[in-house]
């Protein structure tokens, strides 16, 4: 039995280290090519699906009786940085007043990193969004738990971030649906679930699949002002051009990513300097008890 144990425990490991492989490749990957592709994607992107169909929202199981898991969010009334709470349940709740800023962290959670940017968040009292890659929840479950335990909103961001403009509606649908389920399983040993909120890889969007996704009660988040924090540019210059791009909108969802480092060294200046420009940070939660079908049931794993 002892035996038995040590091999299962063996080809746990195993598995583990096979998954962090492929999460640190997919990593390097995207730090550093995933940028450019985003950027270029950002310029061709098509336009925006207006659809008549509603969204429905994160509907709990009726039987679940500790819904709605994914809500921990405790901001911080001290904190002068800190903004509005906006519940969504699709795009058009997502309405800013002027100076008020949402931010968001895609392509993690990552070891160091991540982490780094929980700890400037936590000192500025804010709340953000993570819109993680289901690869890289699977491979560091712990991280993807600490940013849900630190009262931040978790969405997805497909598996592998693939590009889904080049798959098929149903494979890419299929892709949304590994990544939500990846990121289910990391945040499931603490009892809480992801958002149903989704950020397509690249910006890379179809009307048909935006058109879906919000059939199945799916907000995709989209990018007001990207931080370009992919480009090799110092952490001062991210900052810099993010609130330059800032103060050109006036207000806006902020694109960055958690696995740059020079977004981890940069964000406390940049939340310093939102907080002298008298900006706000508003988070994004999903909205209460809507009703509908249930995203993500336990059924599904
Ligand atoms: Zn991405």
């Amino acid at each position: 039995m002892a035996r038995y144990n040590r091999s299962v425990e063996t080809l746990r490991i195993a598995v583990m280290k096979l998954f962090r492989a492929g999460a640190a490749i997919l990593a390097l990957a995207l730090i550093a090519g995933c940028g450019h592709n985003e950027a270029r994607s950002l310029a061709m992107k098509g336009p925006t699906a207006t659809t008549s169909v509603s969204a429905l929202g994160f509907a709990p199981d009726a039987s679940d009786g500790a819904f709605p898991l994914f809500q921990s969010f405790a901001p911080v009334s001290s904190s002068p940085l800190n903004g509005r709470t906006l519940e969504v349940s699709h795009i058009s709740d997502i309405v800013l007043q002027p100076r008020e800023v949402v931010l968001t962290f895609d392509d993690g959670p990552i070891p160091g990193k991540t982490h780094k940017i929980l700890r400037a968040l936590d000192e500025y009292g804010v709340g953000a969004t993570f819109l993680m890659v289901g690869q890289m929840a699977r491979a560091y479950p712990k991280i993807a738990q600490d940013v849900a335990l630190h009262g931040h909103t978790i969405g997805t961001h497909t598996d592998g971030h693939a590009n889904l403009r080049t798959l098929s509606a149903d494979a890419a649908i299929a892709e949304i649906h590994r990544g939500q389920r990846s990121v289910s399983a990391a945040l499931a040993p603490i009892g809480r679930r992801p958002a149903p909120f989704f950020r397509f890889p690249y910006l890379a969007d179809t009307r048909s699949l935006r058109e879906r996704l919000s059939g199945e009660g799916v907000v995709a988040i989209d990018v007001d002002i990207d931080s370009k924090d992919y480009f090799r540019d110092a952490p001062s210059i991210v900052r810099d051009r993010t609130l330059l791009s800032l103060e050109k909108h006036g207000r806006g969802i902020v694109l960055f990513h958690d696995i740059q480092s020079r977004t981890a060294a940069m964000l406390p200046d940049f939340l310093q300097a939102l907080q002298e420009r008298g900006f706000k940070v508003v988070r994004l939660v999903p909205a209460g008890r809507p009703s509908g079908p249930m995203l993500l049931s336990d059924a599904s794993f």
